[in-house]
């Protein structure tokens, strides 16, 4: 275990106006932020927004924390370009957030997205604190916690964090806080400690040594009303993952999610009255948009990115501000239902891929992993929202196969449930119960042959679980593929076909 003592910063009498006894904590929380950019046509979110807001608060109260509850890292379209010879990997992130003044952050599952070089890498150039209570990283079977190396010196993450305030007054508190994430789309690189056990472990030590506790989570919502149930003298649970605005009260435990990629922030303020010794808790859900000036400094940061990433856009011969369609119901593009389960952005993926065959296809099958976009959109989606949603691009072919192996496919994308081998579809249905596969309506017969639209990258056998899939399989028996050459063939290009798709909506 490893305590970290946060220098207390006093605050100015004038601007103090709890009374002399009471000590004041404000947190700054948002979470799940894959963008430095306002999105929705500039509207909503955007860092240098946030920056605004937090030198609100710090104004009102130094004693003011800024928090991101995790998953911050990956996925972001950027992220897949290059800079200076190197993958950009949610280094856009680190340089924003750096010019924001982020405090703590918890681990959210996207950091693991990354590989282990560079997520050291991303650590080492942050300059806020990481908090870590039950992922270590996993050495070769060695646990060690995750650590940064500042001035040469590894600084390991601590599983705790003590941190101190004081009022005008002099009155001081000590609060402690804990961190977790879940362990969703697990990598070899981390070990992951059950969460229950080591927010309970470390909660045990952190209430003998604190006036109050609270914590960082980045947990199922389910997840954290459990541990609420389990841990009721915790004040406050800023949690992460879910991507929708929430707050609910269990057991005395306040337990708040923002919605993602900054659109709300949550701000709570902590009243610790000294002598009663006893906290208060008020949490107001703020609208990160366009009433809200941007910080010029972190503006700055986030346009040099833009740039970046509109020089690599127009070399993907994408026109990024285009609006492809104008959709009401969002499309859901979260993680969670696209790699458990099918949804309207999953059908409307593999229908574009149908529709643009050179000629009649049986089905579409592609797979979950490459939506990356991890968020629902709604309103006006322009090129630029396609590229989010498939940051790969990537061909679409199109292959003539024995239905035995088309069976084979199929089975194995259900197989993959949970990771980004699980596959979405068009003109395909599966009966759970009897486990039988129809295509196009009828049931799928092992010795017909069928033609099928897949993406390239799926063929090649590069998909979790389908290493057996390549041109050479004995059960293939023609792929057609596109027109390099021919820049009006979409083929090319699995968001030119989606594009073309939505515009004929
Ligand atoms: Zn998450």
């Amino acid at each position: 275990m490893t305590a970290l003592l946060f220098s207390c910063k006093s605050t100015q009498p004038t601007a103090n106006k709890a009374s002399d006894k009471t000590v004041e904590i404000t947190f700054l929380h948002v979470n799940d932020v894959y963008e430095i950019s306002p999105l929705e046509g500039g509207k909503v979110g955007g860092m240098a927004r946030v920056a605004t807001l937090r030198k609100e608060l710090l104004q009102k109260n130094p004693n003011t924390l800024t928090v991101l509850a995790g998953d911050f890292l990956n996925p972001a379209l950027i992220s897949t370009f290059k800079y200076e010879g190197k993958s950009i990997k949610g280094r856009q992130m680190v340089e924003a957030m750096n010019a924001v003044g982020f405090d703590w952050v918890g681990l959210g599952n996207h950091e693991f997205d990354l590989d282990e070089a560079d997520l050291q890498k991303r650590i080492d150039e942050s300059k806020f604190n990481w908090l870590a209570s039950n992922a270590l990283q996993n050495k070769k079977g060695v646990l060690e916690p995750f650590s940064k190396t500042v001035d040469g010196v590894k600084v390991p993450f601590p599983k705790t964090a003590i941190l101190s305030f004081k009022n005008a007054q002099g009155k001081s508190v000590k609060m402690g806080m804990f961190s977790i994430v879940l362990p969703s789309n697990k990598k070899d690189f981390v070990y992951y400690g059950d969460f229950f056990e080591s927010a309970k472990n470390t909660y045990d030590i952190l209430k003998n040594e604190c006036d109050f506790v609270v914590g960082i989570t980045h947990i199922n919502k389910a997840d954290d009303a459990k541990l609420a149930e389990m841990l009721p003298d915790v004040k406050l649970l800023m949690g992460g993952h879910d991507h929708d605005n929430m707050i609910e009260t269990v057991k005395g435990v306040v337990i708040a999610k923002a919605d993602a990629n900054a659109k709300t922030a949550y701000v709570h303020t902590i009243s610790y009255n000294t002598e009663t010794k006893t906290a208060t808790i008020k949490s107001d859900l703020r609208k990160i948009n366009d009433s809200i000036p941007q910080d010029s400094a972190v503006a700055t940061v986030v346009k040099k990115w833009d740039d970046i990433m509109d020089v690599a856009i127009v070399k993907a011969g994408m026109d990024k501000n285009d609006v492809v369609a104008e959709v009401t119901e969002p499309l859901d593009g979260r993680e969670s239902s696209m790699r458990n389960g099918h949804t309207n952005l999953g059908d409307l993926i593999a229908q574009s891929m149908t529709a643009a065959a050179s000629k009649p296809v049986d089905c579409s099958v592609f797979n979950s992993g490459s939506v990356r976009i991890d968020d629902q959109i709604s309103g006006k989606i322009t090129q630029l929202d396609i590229m989010r949603i498939l940051p790969f691009g990537g061909k679409i072919v199109e292959v003539a196969m024995k239905g035995r192996l088309l069976e084979r496919i199929l089975e194995t994308g259900l197989k993959n449930k949970g990771n980004g081998g699980f596959l979405q579809w068009d003109k395909i249905t599966h009966d759970d119960a009897k486990n039988e596969w129809f295509i196009n309506g009828k049931l799928l017969d092992v010795n017909q042959d069928y033609y099928v639209s897949i993406p390239k990258f799926m063929m090649e056998g590069k998909e979790t679980n389908f290493g057996y899939l390549t041109y050479q399989n004995p059960d293939v028996i023609k792929v057609t593929e596109s027109d390099e050459k021919d820049i009006n063939d979409i083929r090319n290009d699995v968001r030119k076909v989606l594009i073309a798709y939505m515009k004929k909506m």
